[in-house]
């Protein structure tokens, strides 16, 4: 068995040890790699006692996971207070479509915040509607809106907080009591604040959905996904994601357990940084603003302040005015930057967005910013020395006039 942690143990302390039980790893420090498939048997019996036993912890079959998996899965699960277990998955955008295929069958209806991460709507609206599953887009901000929206055949509902790339806060423990009255189950996709960040089944959620690929990685040289679930949802959620022959390569979990020990201390650096960045950046006339929910005065600064104990260095700006090609060249012209998909690495990225082409309902650009101001860049702000980065940004600026 693992030590017993004190409940008021802080998340970065719990990062160190989280998951390391000596009867999967023995003596080592940091969970060894298992690569394993074939379990061998002494006898007939045994092995047809080890197929009845059906838990996590006790060694089948590789596709039901070994010691490095499920200490990882162990770790994620202690560090989210209310969990029962969880489930990994080869992609961060695998752990979305276990969740919602784990809980809505034909005939069923899914609402999904309008601001979700936009492959997550593409499984929702290309793939879950081939079943006969309904799909609905709704106003995250608008919790009553929500709750009238609410029908007979509704079962689940997706949320992420902040939305992708337009970063509204929405107010999770409200959205998530109104489902969950209605008896909807509340999946939300976690990936940006983490379980250090935001103690998503604490709040109200019942699946907590990390793209383990960012922050717990962290190095940007692996692909993972998770979720983890209550103990009203973690059964079905094991049986149909086994079921559907989910598992995680245990090289790639190793490397996400080391990522994990040292994740605290990078979210704290990056959201500092982030932090001095979005301040400077919200001076600059250049720049029309900056979504960034840490950031003081920011929209969404009052929801984040009273549920998150924490965030990351990914934040949107959106350009005074301008044109596409002024966005490209601030972005061609950043040298410390590199152009790219993902974040949660150590290394910044940018990138120009376009939200609009992702939303239902809410407007583009969020509401309260004038119209004329739409070209966006998204930016993820690594471990580089703060002051860099920003001489690095003013040089763009400069680019991004000299059109
Ligand atoms: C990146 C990301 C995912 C998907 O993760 P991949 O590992 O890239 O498949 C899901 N949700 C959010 C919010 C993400 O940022």
């Amino acid at each position: 068995m693992a030590k017993q942690v004190p409940d008021s143990i802080t998340p970065a302390t719990r990062l160190v040890t989280a998951g390391r039980r000596a009867e999967w790893t023995g003596p080592v420090v940091n969970p060894p790699v298992v690569r394993a498939s074939t379990h061998l048997y002494e006898d007939s019996a045994a092995q047809q006692a080890g197929l009845r036993v059906n838990q996590d912890g006790v060694f089948h079959y590789g596709a039901r996971g070994g010691p490095t998996q499920w200490a990882l899965a162990d770790a994620l699960t202690e560090l989210e207070p209310g969990a029962a277990g969880t489930m990994l998955y080869p992609t961060g955008l695998a752990a979305p479509a276990m969740a919602l295929l784990s809980v809505l069958k034909a005939g069923d209806e899914v609402l999904v915040s309008d601001n979700s991460y936009d492959p997550s709507r593409t499984i929702a609206v290309h793939a879950l509607r081939d079943y006969g599953i309904t799909v609905r887009f709704f106003d995250p901000l608008d919790v009553a809106g929500f709750a009238s929206m609410i029908a007979e055949s509704s079962r689940a509902v997706l949320l992420e907080a902040p939305g992708s790339v337009s970063m509204e806060m929405c107010d999770i423990p409200a959205l998530a009591q109104t489902a969950k009255a209605r008896g909807l189950a509340v999946l939300m996709d976690n990936t940006w604040a983490g379980p250090t960040g935001f103690q998503a089944i604490r709040h109200g959620v019942d699946m907590s959905i990390l793209a383990l690929t960012k922050h717990v990685g962290g190095h940007s040289d692996l692909m993972l996904g998770s979720v983890t679930a209550n103990a009203e949802y973690y059964p079905r959620l094991r049986k149909r994601s086994l079921m559907l022959g989910q598992q995680a390569p245990p090289d790639d979990c190793a490397l996400a357990l080391r990522g994990l020990r040292t994740m605290a201390l990078r979210l704290e650096r990056s959201s500092a940084s982030a932090l001095t960045i979005a301040e400077w950046l919200q001076h600059r006339p250049e720049v029309a603003a900056v979504l960034f929910p840490m950031l003081p005065g920011s929209p969404g600064h009052d929801l984040w302040k009273r549920d998150f104990t924490g965030g990351c260095g990914l934040m949107t700006i959106i350009m005074q005015g301008g044109d596409l090609a002024a966005r490209d060249r601030l972005v061609d012209a950043l040298n410390l930057f590199g152009i790219g998909y993902s974040w949660g690495g150590f290394e910044s990225l940018a990138l120009g967005s376009h939200p609009e082409r992702d939303r239902d309902i809410l407007p583009w650009p969020p509401r309260g910013i004038d119209p004329d101001n739409r070209h966006a860049v998204r930016l993820w702000i690594g471990l580089e020395d703060p002051a860099d980065l920003i001489a690095d940004l003013d040089q763009a600026l400069a680019a991004w006039r000299q059109g």
